[in-house]
């Protein structure tokens, strides 16, 4: 199948390598550089612009920052629009928000092209691994068209409703992951001061009821061994907390905890700025309190 890829991003790149083994991609870039590397390692033609990526593809795939960024490939003689297709297969992996996201359906209706949000959520370890879980909103004929290209990096592909759902489901699953990142350095923060060592600290937590995935996983790959690797940005995070805080504002449900904490990310990002990791702010949690969670 011919598969357009744009976004090559910390996540677009990894799930773009398992599209390369599997079908005739295109890929493009906005750093064109980014494109050139990777058409260097896997197989797959470079395109210069947006419309000579989907030009032709069958399925068109992106997977950029936010919604915004989606829209804005979208027009003019060198945007998407221009070069694809009716009958195309357009599946967003950005972790959007759904009202961009209907606003860029509708259009895309008009003019006989299918549209689904297809967020995903695993990290960029999940993507390497072909493990992804995949979220998405659309309807039931494009899901079912769009199912066998998401699991060429998906494990589970859940259709979740209409256009947005996908969306939805991935904002509050972010903004559930930030929750807990604060609560677990927040805890744990306060443990280590207090004198437990912090290893004792999670391995008893994860034997116990307050564990979690941050407790379990990033916490002892991350932070006890001080390696803080770069994998997802904070202003990433910040956003998809922003998009949980206004979908539960739709919903009318008042979230006081959902919104606290997507404050505390604005805080974070603000202080840490746009490169930063999303597990920094456990190191400012530890700055204020002058101890390390070391393992
Ligand atoms: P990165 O910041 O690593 O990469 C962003 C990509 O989008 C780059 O290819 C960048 O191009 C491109 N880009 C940025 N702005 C624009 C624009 N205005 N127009 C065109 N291209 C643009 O992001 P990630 O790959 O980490 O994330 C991509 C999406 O996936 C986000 O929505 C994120 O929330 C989501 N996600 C990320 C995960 C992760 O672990 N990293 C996990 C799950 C979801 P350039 O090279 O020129 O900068």
């Amino acid at each position: 199948m011919r598969i357009a890829f744009l976004g090559l991003g910390a996540i677009g790149t990894p799930m773009a390598v398992h599209l390369a083994k599997a079908h005739e991609l295109t890929v493009w870039n906005r750093t064109g550089a980014r494109a050139t590397a990777f058409a260097a390692a896997h197989p797959s033609t470079v395109a210069t612009t947006p419309r000579e990526a989907v030009a032709g593809a069958e399925v068109v795939i992106t997977c950029l920052p936010t919604s915004a960024d989606v829209e804005g490939l979208l027009d003019g003689s060198d945007g998407m629009l221009a070069g694809m297709g009716k009958g195309t297969l357009f599946l967003d992996c950005t972790s959007g928000d759904p009202e961009t996201t209907r606003k860029i359906g509708a259009r895309l209706a008009s003019l006989g092209i299918a549209f689904a949000d297809a967020p995903v959520s695993g990290g960029t370890n999940g993507a390497e691994a072909g493990t992804l879980t995949v979220m998405v909103g659309g309807s039931d004929a494009i899901f079912q068209r769009a199912r066998p290209v998401l699991e060429c990096f998906g494990r589970r592909v859940e259709h979740m409703g209409p256009l947005g759902a996908g969306h939805a489901m991935k904002a509050v699953n972010n903004a559930l992951l930030a929750v807990n990142l604060f609560a677990v350095g927040e805890g744990l923060t306060a443990l280590v001061k207090s004198g437990i060592s912090a290893q004792k600290a999670v391995e008893v937590l994860n034997a116990s009821s307050g564990r979690s995935f941050v407790s379990e996983y990033l916490v002892p790959e991350r932070v006890l061994t001080r390696l803080f690797p770069v994998t997802f940005r904070l202003a990433l995070l910040d956003k998809d907390a922003r998009i949980g805080a206004e979908f539960l504002e739709e919903q009318g449900v008042a979230g006081p905890i959902l919104h606290l904490t997507s404050e505390l990310l604005g805080q974070a990002r603000a202080a840490l700025g746009e490169e930063a990791d999303y597990l920094a702010p456990i190191q400012l949690i530890e700055r204020e309190a002058g101890v390390e969670l070391q393992g």
